[in-house]
């Protein structure tokens, strides 16, 4: 068997055009997944799937907005209907609000929660179903450092975040017996659009990103995609429930 060959295998990634999605996607196309990718942006979604569309790759797009009542439903579905199955979904759309808390609405608060959290739980359980058909699938969802570390500017996220690992843990042993494996990855500092911001905005961060990881730089979006095939394919059946780091070393460094 090879465990990296993702050939008949069809996946879902919402937010996968772009920045670390995009690089899952690619990944798991590569490997030989057909892939739909979910966002917002049209154009962005299409110009992206038509660079893996060069490569040979099986790509939909699916535009629209995981916030709004039913869409999780929707696209699992489409996915699930144009292929003809479902076999892995990655919840990575994300968003952050950099504030203090004592200046966050409710408003805000619910916007990074429903975004971030409960966009994964939902699609998550429009999967289960078409998972359980096929006699199992596999979910990997994005937290991120703060899962497990807090910021000052980052309460909501890091609530969001830190409630992505439990919810992995809750499914994984939930839908243990239906053979779905469910694991979460957590990013450290990745360079892509979400973080262009912060690089250029909060004075010495760059540096400090570069200093601090012992691997001596940022992240890029192509470091996501062969621990995303690994968890993916038949090779990470007895892996489930965990929360892998995928930070160059930051959160382990004293
Ligand atoms: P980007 O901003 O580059 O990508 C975010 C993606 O999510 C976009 O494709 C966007 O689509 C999509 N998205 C956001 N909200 C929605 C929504 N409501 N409905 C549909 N799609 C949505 O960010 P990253 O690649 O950096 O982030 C990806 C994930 O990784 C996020 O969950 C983020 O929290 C997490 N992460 C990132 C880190 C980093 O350093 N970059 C560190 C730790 C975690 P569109 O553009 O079409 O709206």
């Amino acid at each position: 068997m090879n465990h990296f060959d993702l050939t008949g295998r069809v996946a879902v990634v919402t937010g996968g055009n772009g920045g670390i999605g995009l690089g899952m996607t690619g990944g798991l196309a590569k490997a030989g997944a057909a892939v739909a990718i979910v966002g917002r942006n049209a154009a962005k979604s299409e110009a992206a799937a038509e660079g893996l569309r060069q490569s040979g790759a099986r790509v939909l797009t699916i535009d629209a907005d995981l916030m709004q009542p039913g869409a999780c439903r929707d696209v699992v579905d489409r996915t699930a209907d144009h292929f003809g199955r479902l076999d892995i979904l990655v919840n990575n759309a994300g968003i952050a609000i950099r504030k203090a808390p004592e200046a966050y609405t409710e408003e805000e608060w619910h916007r990074v929660l429903d975004g971030n959290l409960t966009s994964a739980f939902l699609c998550s359980q429009a999967a289960y179903p078409h998972m359980k058909r096929i006699g199992g699938g596999k979910i990997i969802s994005i937290g991120s450092l703060m899962s497990q570390m807090g910021a000052s500017f980052a309460v909501a996220y890091a609530a969001s975040k830190g409630g992505i690992v439990q919810m992995t843990r809750a499914l994984a042993t939930a839908w243990g017996r239906d053979n779905i494996q469910v694991n979460a990855l957590l990013p450290g500092w990745i360079e892509t659009d979400l973080t262009a911001g912060a690089r250029r905005e909060v004075p010495g961060l760059a540096e400090k990103v570069e200093t601090r990881t012992p691997a001596g730089r940022w992240g890029r979006p192509e470091d996501f995609e062969a621990i995303t095939v690994m968890l993916s394919g038949p090779g990470s059946q007895y892996i489930t429930g965990t929360a892998i780091m995928v930070d160059g070393g930051y959160s382990i460094q004293a």
